[in-house]
Protein backbone atom coordinates (compact mmCIF):
# COMPACT_ATOMS: atom_id res chain seq x y z
CA UNK A 1 0.00 0.00 0.00
CA UNK A 2 0.94 3.34 -0.42
CA UNK A 3 3.05 4.87 2.42
CA UNK A 4 0.18 7.17 3.40
CA UNK A 5 -2.13 4.70 4.05
CA UNK A 6 0.58 2.69 5.59
CA UNK A 7 1.18 5.80 8.04
CA UNK A 8 -2.95 5.87 8.66
CA UNK A 9 -2.76 1.85 8.92
CA UNK A 10 -0.29 2.54 11.99
CA UNK A 11 -2.71 5.05 13.47
CA UNK A 12 -5.70 2.82 13.64
CA UNK A 13 -3.65 -0.01 15.28
CA UNK A 14 -2.58 2.56 17.90
CA UNK A 15 -6.21 3.70 18.20
CA UNK A 16 -7.82 -0.05 18.23
CA UNK A 17 -4.85 -0.81 20.72
CA UNK A 18 -5.19 2.01 23.33
CA UNK A 19 -9.21 2.97 22.96
CA UNK A 20 -8.62 7.18 23.13
CA UNK A 21 -11.94 9.07 23.20
CA UNK A 22 -10.70 12.49 22.30
CA UNK A 23 -8.33 12.62 19.49
CA UNK A 24 -7.07 14.94 17.72
CA UNK A 25 -5.26 15.49 14.96
CA UNK A 26 -2.99 18.47 13.69
CA UNK A 27 -1.86 19.59 9.99
CA UNK A 28 -5.04 17.28 8.52
CA UNK A 29 -5.02 18.96 5.55
CA UNK A 30 -7.65 16.89 3.43
CA UNK A 31 -9.05 15.25 6.12
CA UNK A 32 -8.36 11.59 5.58
CA UNK A 33 -7.20 10.36 8.70
CA UNK A 34 -10.69 12.01 10.06
CA UNK A 35 -12.31 9.81 8.26
CA UNK A 36 -10.71 6.56 8.62
CA UNK A 37 -10.88 7.27 12.57
CA UNK A 38 -14.41 7.86 12.84
CA UNK A 39 -15.00 4.33 11.86
CA UNK A 40 -13.48 3.56 15.33
CA UNK A 41 -15.98 2.82 17.78
CA UNK A 42 -14.12 4.27 21.04
CA UNK A 43 -13.93 7.18 19.75
CA UNK A 44 -16.48 10.41 21.03
CA UNK A 45 -14.71 13.08 19.73
CA UNK A 46 -12.44 13.75 16.76
CA UNK A 47 -10.80 17.19 15.74
CA UNK A 48 -9.19 18.43 13.03
CA UNK A 49 -6.38 21.65 13.06
CA UNK A 50 -5.08 22.60 9.71
CA UNK A 51 -3.43 26.23 9.23
CA UNK A 52 -5.01 25.98 5.90
CA UNK A 53 -8.63 26.48 5.82
CA UNK A 54 -9.22 25.96 1.58
CA UNK A 55 -7.24 22.59 2.28
CA UNK A 56 -9.77 21.13 4.95
CA UNK A 57 -12.96 22.68 3.09
CA UNK A 58 -12.43 20.88 -0.17
CA UNK A 59 -12.98 17.23 1.73
CA UNK A 60 -14.68 18.22 4.80
CA UNK A 61 -18.01 16.91 3.19
CA UNK A 62 -16.79 13.91 3.37
CA UNK A 63 -16.85 13.86 7.58
CA UNK A 64 -20.53 14.91 7.24
CA UNK A 65 -22.87 12.01 8.79
CA UNK A 66 -24.30 9.16 5.77
CA UNK A 67 -27.63 8.44 5.59
CA UNK A 68 -27.43 4.86 6.66
CA UNK A 69 -26.37 6.94 9.86
CA UNK A 70 -29.35 8.50 10.56
CA UNK A 71 -31.19 5.25 9.73
CA UNK A 72 -28.90 2.52 12.22
CA UNK A 73 -27.79 5.06 14.77
CA UNK A 74 -24.84 3.95 17.10
CA UNK A 75 -25.08 4.03 20.79
CA UNK A 76 -22.01 6.34 20.55
CA UNK A 77 -22.40 9.92 20.73
CA UNK A 78 -19.54 11.62 18.05
CA UNK A 79 -19.13 15.15 17.10
CA UNK A 80 -16.15 16.01 14.18
CA UNK A 81 -14.95 19.34 14.35
CA UNK A 82 -12.74 21.24 12.19
CA UNK A 83 -10.30 24.24 13.07
CA UNK A 84 -8.49 26.39 11.40
CA UNK A 85 -5.31 27.67 12.99
CA UNK A 86 -1.63 26.89 13.96
CA UNK A 87 0.11 24.35 16.25
CA UNK A 88 2.25 27.72 17.65
CA UNK A 89 -0.84 28.96 19.21
CA UNK A 90 -2.59 27.50 22.25
CA UNK A 91 -6.41 27.55 22.26
CA UNK A 92 -8.29 25.79 25.45
CA UNK A 93 -10.52 23.84 23.01
CA UNK A 94 -7.21 21.47 22.76
CA UNK A 95 -7.13 20.59 26.43
CA UNK A 96 -8.43 17.18 27.48
CA UNK A 97 -7.23 14.86 24.78
CA UNK A 98 -6.15 10.98 24.54
CA UNK A 99 -4.57 11.39 21.49
CA UNK A 100 -2.79 13.83 19.28
CA UNK A 101 -1.48 12.83 16.00
CA UNK A 102 1.03 14.90 13.90
CA UNK A 103 1.36 12.79 10.48
CA UNK A 104 4.02 14.70 7.90
CA UNK A 105 3.43 18.22 10.10
CA UNK A 106 6.61 19.22 11.45
CA UNK A 107 8.48 19.44 8.35
CA UNK A 108 6.13 21.87 7.20
CA UNK A 109 6.92 24.37 10.38
CA UNK A 110 9.10 27.58 9.93
CA UNK A 111 11.88 27.28 12.67
CA UNK A 112 9.71 30.06 14.78
CA UNK A 113 6.89 27.60 14.69
CA UNK A 114 8.63 24.49 15.26
CA UNK A 115 10.19 26.34 18.31
CA UNK A 116 6.83 27.15 19.70
CA UNK A 117 5.41 23.85 18.74
CA UNK A 118 6.81 21.41 21.75
CA UNK A 119 5.33 23.95 24.61
CA UNK A 120 1.77 24.10 22.76
CA UNK A 121 1.58 20.36 21.96
CA UNK A 122 3.61 18.40 24.99
CA UNK A 123 3.56 21.40 27.43
CA UNK A 124 -0.13 23.25 27.17
CA UNK A 125 -2.38 20.33 25.19
CA UNK A 126 -0.54 17.02 27.34
CA UNK A 127 -2.43 14.59 25.93
CA UNK A 128 -1.59 11.25 27.13
CA UNK A 129 0.05 10.30 24.08
CA UNK A 130 1.36 12.18 21.31
CA UNK A 131 2.46 10.55 17.77
CA UNK A 132 4.91 12.89 15.15
CA UNK A 133 6.08 11.32 12.05
CA UNK A 134 8.08 12.96 9.19
CA UNK A 135 10.66 11.84 6.55
CA UNK A 136 13.92 10.15 6.94
CA UNK A 137 16.12 11.79 5.10
CA UNK A 138 19.01 9.20 5.37
CA UNK A 139 16.15 7.11 3.07
CA UNK A 140 15.69 9.79 0.30
CA UNK A 141 18.89 8.15 -2.19
CA UNK A 142 16.27 5.40 -2.69
CA UNK A 143 13.85 7.55 -3.71
CA UNK A 144 15.11 8.13 -7.32
CA UNK A 145 12.89 11.84 -7.94
CA UNK A 146 13.86 13.80 -4.84
CA UNK A 147 16.83 15.71 -5.41
CA UNK A 148 16.83 18.27 -1.97
CA UNK A 149 13.46 17.60 -0.03
CA UNK A 150 10.50 15.35 -0.92
CA UNK A 151 7.93 17.86 -1.07
CA UNK A 152 8.96 21.84 -1.99
CA UNK A 153 7.19 23.02 1.00
CA UNK A 154 9.10 20.92 3.26
CA UNK A 155 11.22 23.20 5.86
CA UNK A 156 13.82 20.71 7.07
CA UNK A 157 14.43 16.78 6.17
CA UNK A 158 15.91 14.69 9.31
CA UNK A 159 17.98 11.69 9.65
CA UNK A 160 17.45 9.40 12.41
CA UNK A 161 19.67 10.72 14.94
CA UNK A 162 18.05 14.38 14.20
CA UNK A 163 14.61 13.14 14.44
CA UNK A 164 15.46 11.05 17.61
CA UNK A 165 17.42 13.82 19.58
CA UNK A 166 14.85 16.49 19.02
CA UNK A 167 12.32 13.73 19.81
CA UNK A 168 14.36 12.37 23.48
CA UNK A 169 14.68 16.20 24.67
CA UNK A 170 11.55 17.33 23.91
CA UNK A 171 10.21 14.65 25.83
CA UNK A 172 12.52 14.65 28.24
CA UNK A 173 11.60 18.40 28.91
CA UNK A 174 7.45 17.41 29.34
CA UNK A 175 8.15 14.21 31.22
CA UNK A 176 6.76 12.23 28.77
CA UNK A 177 8.63 8.68 27.42
CA UNK A 178 9.28 8.19 23.59
CA UNK A 179 9.46 5.26 21.38
CA UNK A 180 10.75 4.75 17.51
CA UNK A 181 9.66 3.39 14.78
CA UNK A 182 8.73 3.84 11.28
CA UNK A 183 6.91 2.85 8.17
CA UNK A 184 8.20 2.35 4.74
CA UNK A 185 10.70 -1.17 4.92
CA UNK A 186 14.25 0.05 3.79
CA UNK A 187 15.43 -2.67 0.87
CA UNK A 188 16.89 -5.92 2.01
CA UNK A 189 20.26 -5.33 3.46
CA UNK A 190 19.93 -1.19 3.54
CA UNK A 191 20.70 0.28 7.09
CA UNK A 192 18.82 3.24 6.57
CA UNK A 193 15.88 3.13 8.70
CA UNK A 194 12.09 3.77 7.65
CA UNK A 195 10.61 5.83 4.99
CA UNK A 196 8.70 7.91 7.28
CA UNK A 197 9.66 7.71 11.22
CA UNK A 198 7.89 8.03 13.77
CA UNK A 199 7.91 8.68 17.55
CA UNK A 200 5.43 7.48 20.17
CA UNK A 201 5.21 9.55 23.18
CA UNK A 202 3.48 8.84 26.64
CA UNK A 203 2.70 10.97 29.08
CA UNK A 204 4.54 9.46 32.34
CA UNK A 205 1.99 11.05 34.86
CA UNK A 206 -1.55 11.49 35.35
CA UNK A 207 -2.59 15.25 34.44
CA UNK A 208 -2.39 17.06 37.63
CA UNK A 209 -4.57 20.53 36.27
CA UNK A 210 -7.75 19.84 35.45
CA UNK A 211 -8.64 21.38 31.86
CA UNK A 212 -11.77 23.26 32.64
CA UNK A 213 -9.91 25.22 35.12
CA UNK A 214 -7.20 26.41 31.95
CA UNK A 215 -10.67 27.31 29.75
CA UNK A 216 -11.71 30.46 32.05
CA UNK A 217 -8.62 32.65 31.69
CA UNK A 218 -7.50 31.08 28.19
CA UNK A 219 -8.76 33.01 25.10
CA UNK A 220 -10.10 31.03 21.98
CA UNK A 221 -8.19 31.72 19.00
CA UNK A 222 -8.89 28.61 16.22
CA UNK A 223 -11.77 29.28 14.24
CA UNK A 224 -14.45 26.60 14.03
CA UNK A 225 -15.36 25.84 10.14
CA UNK A 226 -16.90 22.54 10.54
CA UNK A 227 -19.09 20.64 13.47
CA UNK A 228 -21.25 17.64 13.31
CA UNK A 229 -22.57 15.85 16.00
CA UNK A 230 -23.52 12.05 15.41
N1 LIG B 1 -1.42 14.98 8.04
C1 LIG B 1 -1.73 14.88 6.63
C2 LIG B 1 -1.63 13.46 6.15
O1 LIG B 1 -1.04 12.65 6.84
O2 LIG B 1 -2.13 13.17 5.09
C3 LIG B 1 -0.84 15.67 5.73
C4 LIG B 1 -0.11 16.78 6.29
S1 LIG B 1 0.47 17.96 5.08
C5 LIG B 1 1.86 17.21 4.45
C6 LIG B 1 0.98 19.24 6.17
C7 LIG B 1 -0.18 20.07 6.64
O3 LIG B 1 0.24 20.89 7.72
C8 LIG B 1 -0.74 21.00 5.57
O4 LIG B 1 -2.10 20.73 5.38
C9 LIG B 1 -0.49 22.40 6.15
O5 LIG B 1 -1.52 23.30 5.81
C10 LIG B 1 -0.44 22.11 7.63
N2 LIG B 1 0.30 23.11 8.42
C11 LIG B 1 1.43 23.76 8.09
N3 LIG B 1 1.80 24.59 9.07
C12 LIG B 1 0.88 24.47 10.07
C13 LIG B 1 0.72 25.07 11.34
N4 LIG B 1 1.57 25.98 11.80
N5 LIG B 1 -0.34 24.70 12.09
C14 LIG B 1 -1.22 23.79 11.64
N6 LIG B 1 -1.10 23.18 10.44
C15 LIG B 1 -0.08 23.52 9.66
Amino acid sequence: PPLYKQRYHFIKQLVDKHKPKKVADLGCADCRLLWMLKFCNCIEELVGLDISEEVMKETMYMLSPLPSDYLQPSERQLTVTLLQGSVAHKDPCMLGFDMVTCIELIEHLEAKELEKFPEVVFGFMSPAMIVISTPNSEFNYLLPTVSLFRHPDHKFEWNRTQFQNWAVSVAARYDYTVEFTGVGEPPHGKDVGFCTQIGVFVRKKLRNVEPERFEEYQRRVYKTIFKVIY
